[in-house]
């Protein structure tokens, strides 16, 4: 039984014993019937179900076997809960609510760490999304699906900016896109903004707590992305762009500043590798695209990676391409030009004044 499910189960409507016996005997066999005199004790509302399984696994009764009971007695209504106390209610519903995917971060921690570090680490890491912030600059198909992602993973403090250029599809209302988030999940805190400078720009109180921003328009604009990378760059924001294309979809790369290549950095490199192509590209007309955002939830994945520090982001210092028609996927290194106008830094020798020493 899901340790969860119960806070403190209590015995109630006791059933009678034929029944409750061959219910068990089905379900456990003779053996594991009989312990049934050993668990209803302890729910007299004073134990957790963990705390069942853990006081009688000392007693050598595997946590199977005890929790075949729990779920036969359960399935005849005989197990209620204690009434919820004000202090330990919310917390467990916040474990309960994320607790598959504590689970997944906890999988990855275990890769570098032990399993109990891991399972602490995972916890934190939940936590640590609760109050994480993240701007999402797009609202369309792609933006809002992003939204719903992020709510749903338990990102604390959502924001979201209109990028501009014409979709098909009309984006949701403010007042829409909060609501449906709040239904989501009525923990996350949702405010559109209106720019990303001067008062509006959430900046927290020191750069670990700065926002992460997110480009994912419909239609991807390289200037406004230049925008972007230079508020991220004078904020110590990272940000993270998204493209989708009619065949492919690409991710990245992820610009931490003063660690990273910069979006222009990538754009100059891009423009280098593929001369053919013009100085500013124009979004095709009436931007083709399928009716649901192909890449969300991979965006999402790599959000989730880099709010944790779960796992390495794909995407750090990297662009991560997948296409549609060959199942191709790419990763390809994203290098800090030199002399790239935003990022770079123009050392200057000093010059020498050995009269002075
Ligand atoms: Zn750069």
């Amino acid at each position: 039984m899901d340790p969860l499910k119960y806070r403190r189960p209590i015995f109630v409507n006791p059933p009678f014993r034929d029944p409750l016996q061959a219910a068990l005997a089905q379900r456990l066999g003779e053996t594991g019937a009989r312990q049934v005199d050993r668990i209803l004790p302890l729910l007299d509302g004073t134990n957790s179900i963990a705390d069942i399984y853990g006081r009688l696994a000392v007693e050598g009764i595997s946590p199977a076997v005890v929790s075949g009971v729990l779920e036969v007695l359960d399935g005849l209504g005989s197990l209620s809960d204690t009434p919820h106390g004000e202090d330990e209610a919310p917390v467990l519903g916040e474990i309960a609510r994320y607790r598959d995917q504590v689970a997944c971060l906890g999988e990855w921690f275990r890769v570098r760490q032990g399993p109990e570090e891991a399972s602490q680490a995972a916890l934190a890491a939940q936590s640590a999304l609760g109050t994480a912030r993240v701007v999402v600059l797009g609202l369309g198909r792609s933006g809002a699906a992003l939204l719903e992602a992020l709510a749903v993973a338990g990102v604390g403090y959502l924001h979201g900016l209109r990028a501009g250029g014409e979709s098909g599809i009309e984006e949701p209302t403010a007042a829409a896109l909060a609501s449906r988030l709040r239904t989501l999940n009525p923990r996350v805190t949702y405010a559109e903004i209106s720019s990303v400078e001067g008062g509006d720009f959430p900046v927290g109180e020191d750069t670990a707590s700065a926002p992460l921003l997110v480009y994912c328009p419909d239609v991807f604009q390289e200037a406004v992305c230049r925008e972007l990378n230079a508020v991220a760059q004078a904020t110590g924001s990272s940000l993270l762009p998204y493209r989708e294309t009619p065949f492919s979809i690409e991710l990245g790369p992820l610009v931490v500043p003063g660690q990273t290549a910069c979006y222009v950095c990538y754009e100059l490199r891009r423009r280098a590798a593929e001369p053919k192509s013009g100085p500013e590209e124009p979004p095709p007309p009436g931007s083709p695209a399928l009716a649901f955002a192909v890449g969300i939830p991979l965006l999402a994945l790599e959000i989730l990676k880099i709010l944790t520090r779960a796992a390495f982001p794909v995407t750090r210092g990297k662009l991560w391409r997948l296409g549609h028609f060959d199942g191709s996927v790419g990763v390809h290194p994203v290098l800090k030009l030199p002399r790239c106008p935003v990022c770079g830094v123009h050392r200057r020798t000093p010059p020498r004044r050995i009269w002075e020493e």
